[in-house]
């Protein structure tokens, strides 16, 4: 059959899953439903610790309890659809289809030393980058916390079971992180959790369009995670064709606003750079880049662009990119050229669409 995705839940009306609450919580609740104040713990060790596919097989945890979470509180949100791997095996993409029917993308890529999963933080996006196939079709609706843990807990049992540690993590999947901050903060919360997945928050990277207020908020946070800015560009007018949000969060004010997680943070901002030919990858594009970026605690990762099939836009030839490379390293500016992963899969950075691909999955 073909799948048609169904209009989204409104959040209220979603069950909360296993993996939607932090350790303190699950106690509340097993508290209340008598349980002894162990039992959270021994859910957690075996949910995250041991990566428990299912209750089932969570086996000193009384049969009756079991099945009374089977029904209660399911453990996840949301199910694996399909599998596609490709890379000689080294990028993994897991299609999900959430309880309401929606369709979300996680990729899991290993290198030689490390595997890291990409993980997508709501169905679609807002705002709408001209060159990004997830911002098409603009925003469905947010994940849950829950959601983005079992993309976390899946990739690192899928990891696991190639004989690999699940190392770093990245937040750059299907939409924008902080136009859904709350969540995403709990996610964090979650997988951070030593008593659970312990997950170094250092080895987890969230990357942002610029929404300069959350860029604030994380330098609050008590979570020492990295921050990536997508700037693509040096310059208003330029940004502002690219990545709308950039007419409310101009270029000044979301450089301002890493200068102050900078100095709050004392950590080093990314800067991503999804370089496309003839849009923004000129040699004097490259200076003012550099020229903008001089003296900062930051790193460019430039993105040779993934091009998107109805999209105009096309990926510079391999000169081009090692020119406009070759000019930041030159002026002193920290540069990586990182090619994307998973692109004969349609898993690479920007190829994520979701509900748009569901029109086309056969079931
Ligand atoms: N919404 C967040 C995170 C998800 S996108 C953000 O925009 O930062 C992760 C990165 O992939 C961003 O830098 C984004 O601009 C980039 N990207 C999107 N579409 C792309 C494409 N077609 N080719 C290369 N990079 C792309
Ligand atoms: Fe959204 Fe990021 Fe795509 Fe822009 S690049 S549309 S912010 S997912």
């Amino acid at each position: 059959m073909t799948l048609n995705p169904s209009r989204p839940v409104r959040r209220a009306d979603r069950p909360a899953s296993f993996y939607d609450l932090p350790l303190d919580e699950l106690e509340g609740r097993l508290r209340e439903a008598g349980q002894p104040g162990y039992r959270a713990r021994q859910l957690f060790d075996w949910a995250y610790a041991k990566l428990a596919p299912d209750y089932a097989a969570m086996t000193n945890i009384p049969a009756a309890l079991r099945a009374e979470l089977g029904e209660t509180l399911p453990l996840a949100a949301m199910t694996p659809l399909r599998e596609l791997v490709t890379d000689d095996g080294e990028t993994i993409k897991t299609l999900y289809r959430t309880g309401d029917g929606q369709l979300v993308e996680t990729v899991l890529m290993l290198y030689r030393e490390r595997a890291t999963v990409c993980v997508s933080c709501q169905v679609g996006c807002a705002v709408g980058c001209t060159f990004c196939a997830t911002g098409l079709g603009g925003l469905t609706r947010n994940l849950s916390a829950g959601e983005m843990v079992v993309q976390t807990v899946d990739a690192a049992r899928r990891a696991k079971e190639l004989g690999r540690p699940l190392t770093n993590l990245v937040m750059m999947g299907m939409g924008e992180p902080f136009q859904n901050y709350a969540a995403t903060m709990r996610f964090v919360g979650i997988i951070h959790d030593p008593n659970g997945l312990n997950f170094g928050a250092r080895r987890i990277t969230i990357s942002t369009s610029g929404i300069v207020p959350k860029i604030d908020a994380l330098a609050e946070e008590p979570y020492q995670v990295n921050l990536a800015v997508s700037l693509h560009a040096p310059n208003d007018e330029l940004r502002s064709s690219l990545v709308p949000i950039n007419k409310r969060w101009p270029v000044e004010e979301l450089l301002a606003a890493c200068d102050r997680y900078i100095a709050a943070t004392g950590r080093r901002v990314s800067f991503e750079y999804a370089l496309m030919a003839g849009i923004n990858d000129g040699d004097d594009v490259a200076r003012d880049l550099a020229a903008l970026l001089r003296g900062r605690l930051c790193h460019v990762n430039i993105i040779p662009l993934n091009p998107v099939d109805v999209l105009p836009y096309e990926r510079p030839d391999p000169a081009g990119i090692d020119r406009f490379a070759a000019i930041l390293s030159d002026a002193g500016i920290p540069t990586t050229v990182r090619y994307s992963r998973g692109v004969e899969i349609s898993a690479a950075c920007g190829q994520l669409r979701g509900e748009h691909q569901s029109q086309r999955v056969e079931v």
